[in-house]
């Protein structure tokens, strides 16, 4: 049975080629199976042919390869694409293809359900099942990579972590995926085009900056007024918004690089004159900017709503009056249900 078996890709290169020292073989046969793993992404033991045949059945003994599969594509009319993604253990998460005229953006989960509560996430209704490993993350990357490829003529040139889960509640496991993503014998992407957003959580965004990790920190802030954060986000009510910015300010000391604040302005719960404040003199701690972000709706019961255009350009106005670069995130895939915050696994 193959599901019993030890998925290979949980191996280091190292334990590849140890590997193959114990069995009798040579260390460099560590360094083949690792580049078909991680460089050339391959599906099966079958296509290793620069091993000899007794090499590859030995392989096929030991371990499995639990390769991901793309169950369900959406297309919206937007040209967003969701793949509805299948693991080995029959649990599914959800990744989105993002075009621009000059980029694909591929939008990656790193954990099945969420461990936070956002009153305001679709994923937050269904409850954490497990981590993501390295290879179901850097799988979702390499399918969206194709896709692109197939589609728009292009590779995948950016990557962000806004999918399904909190990635930094599945820290190891996403600097793994990262390290395949980055490294030259795996994709080998810059870290300029990868950003890992977070609900915020302080001491693992000072680990990190302690990580001297090189891709992009975004954190979905919402609100700078701690009771108001805490009554949409009730995680916050234990990471507090003070942890929160002692934090990034050991973040921006370390990595010297800006953070982005992701917000959405609701009616009524934080579009008035005392939330544009609390955000402009947040901003001060760090350099930053802003991205508002529009909300789309879920079965909420009417409790969030999309502010007024005018309130959200009061925000923009005191954001820019203070120099804080702000931009508006359209929403995309809205049809299809993979735009921000609808990841639910409803099809
Ligand atoms: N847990 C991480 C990664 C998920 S990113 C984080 O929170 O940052 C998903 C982004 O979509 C977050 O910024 C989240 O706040 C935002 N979001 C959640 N629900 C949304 C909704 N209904 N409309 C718009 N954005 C939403």
């Amino acid at each position: 049975m193959s599901a019993a078996k030890i998925d290979i890709r949980a191996l280091s290169k190292d334990e590849l080629r140890e590997f193959f020292t114990k069995s009798g073989d040579q260390a460099f046969r560590g360094n083949q199976v690792y580049e078909w793993l991680w460089h050339k992404g391959a599906h099966s033991f079958d296509v290793m042919t620069n091993l000899p045949l007794p090499t590859r059945e030995l392989l096929q003994e030991h371990f499995a390869i639990n390769h991901i599969a793309v169950d369900v594509m959406q297309k919206s009319n937007d040209g967003t694409i969701k793949n509805a993604v299948r693991l080995h253990d029959g649990l599914i998460v959800e990744s989105v293809l993002i075009p621009t005229k000059t980029r694909t953006t591929a939008c990656v989960s790193s954990q099945v359900g969420c461990s936070l509560d956002c009153s305001f996430c679709a994923t937050a209704q269904l409850k954490r099942m497990r981590n993501l490993n390295p290879d179901e993350i850097v799988d979702q990357v390499r399918a969206i990579d194709q896709e692109s490829k197939t589609y728009f003529s292009r590779p995948l040139s950016n990557i962000v972590f806004m999918g399904m889960g909190e990635p930094l509640m599945n820290y190891k496991n996403v600097l793994l995926a990262i390290d395949k993503i980055t490294s030259a014998d795996g994709l080998g992407m810059s870290p300029k085009r990868i950003t890992v957003s977070t609900s915020g959580v302080p001491k693992m965004i000072k680990k990190l900056a302690d990580d001297q990790v090189k891709f992009h920190l975004a954190v979905s802030l919402h609100s700078a007024i701690q009771e108001t954060r805490a009554s949409i986000m009730p995680f916050a009510k234990t990471f507090i918004l003070e942890d929160l910015a002692e934090a990034l300010i050991y973040w921006y000391e370390k990595t010297k690089r800006r953070v982005t604040y992701e917000y959405i302005v609701w009616k009524d719960i934080n579009d008035g004159p005392q939330d544009i404040k609390a955000l402009v003199d947040f901003c001060s701690h760090v350099p930053c900017k802003v991205n508002l972000i529009e909300y789309n709706p879920i079965d909420q019961g009417g409790r969030f709503n999309q502010a007024d255009a005018a309130q959200i350009q009061y925000y923009i106005d005191a954001l820019e009056h203070r120099r804080i670069p702000v931009t508006v995130r359209r929403s995309r895939g809205k049809d299809i249900d993979a735009a921000c915050g609808q990841l639910a696994n409803k099809h």
